[in-house]
């Protein structure tokens, strides 16, 4: 994923026992991730904000508050040098939260709020929401599958969110979880696949065809075997490709894997003799060179060498 796709701005509230209590999660680290929404349609990232930083007649607050233009943290959470902290975002007597994760919400869960409705565009605010909670998962090395419970899921009696958000925007939880699995795993945090095979080095390649497919090929032409010399041919032409390049030595754009095939013809027609005979003639260098060419034949089709 691109982990800086977005900005994450931090206004932290003032510290208070009803909002923030200032005191670090139990776990540290956060262990999970809860997905609510406002609840509170058209209100911005800012207004709550504004609100929570104000707030003394009630326990309640939240660390992430996301919109169609702020990713904005108003608790620390961890992701900066900050260390996270609690905040009040699930119920303390609810316990499909100490079930499901074996602690309560408050202590070791960051509270991620989506803010939806009014003249907040639904597609840009749940992008940031979307990329954020890959964020958090990549951060902190989470499967979203399993580690994202929207509030409604622990709470079920008295929340309807996020679910309720993501309904006005035509979506479900499996969306949003499939979505954040899809950000988490997008091409930028993929490993580049590692070619399976190694290429055939040149001077090999030219040496093989100087040593034993042209004479074959020349034979099979003398011969009038047009079939044997089109296969001579094509093998020739496979060699070159397995060393990454043309039939006028001009390098090509990348090898070719060489086919088991061929491998296993140029072994048994031409390096497995020389090296019996190399060896009958206790000639070790020979039988050397014979072992070593049918390695990297080996390796230039991506089998074991032996
Ligand atoms: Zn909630």
């Amino acid at each position: 994923m691109n982990l800086s796709k977005y900005p994450i701005e931090r206004r932290y509230i003032a510290k208070r026992s009803n909002t923030r209590p200032g005191t670090r999660l139990t776990t540290g680290a956060p262990a999970f991730f809860v997905a609510h929404d406002t609840g509170n349609p058209s209100a911005t990232a800012e207004n709550h904000y504004r609100y929570f930083n104000t707030l003394t007649n009630r326990s309640a607050s939240a660390h992430t508050f996301i919109d169609d233009r702020q990713i904005l943290e108003i608790i620390p959470t961890g992701t900066s040098s900050d260390p996270a902290e609690k905040a009040w975002h699930v119920l303390y007597n609810v316990t499909a939260d100490n079930e499901r994760f074996g602690y309560n919400a408050n202590d070791a869960a960051l509270g991620i709020e989506l803010c939806y409705g009014g003249n907040i565009n639904f597609q840009q605010a749940y992008q940031r929401f979307v990329w954020y909670l890959a964020f958090c998962c990549n951060k902190w090395n989470k499967d979203p599958r399993l580690f994202i419970p929207s509030h409604k899921q622990l709470d079920p009696a008295r929340k309807i969110d996020c679910d309720n958000a993501l309904k006005s925007g035509g979506l479900t939880l499996k969306d949003l979880i499939a979505d954040v699995t899809a950000e988490l795993n997008s091409i930028a945090n993929t490993p580049v696949p590692v070619a399976d095979f190694t290429p055939l080095p040149v001077d090999l390649a030219l040496a093989l065809i100087t040593e034993y497919v042209r004479p074959a090929w020349a034979k099979a032409r003398v011969a009038d075997k047009q079939p044997e010399a089109e296969h001579f041919h094509r093998l020739a032409v496979n060699l070159r490709a397995a060393a990454s390049i043309d039939d006028q030595l001009r390098p090509l754009p990348s090898a070719i894997k060489l086919h088991k095939s061929n491998v296993q013809e140029l072994v048994f027609r031409w390096l497995s003799p020389a090296w019996y005979q190399a060896t009958a003639v206790k000639d070790t260098e020979a039988a050397k060179l014979a072992h070593d060419r049918a390695n990297a034949l080996r390796l230039a089709a991506g089998l074991p060498i032996s």
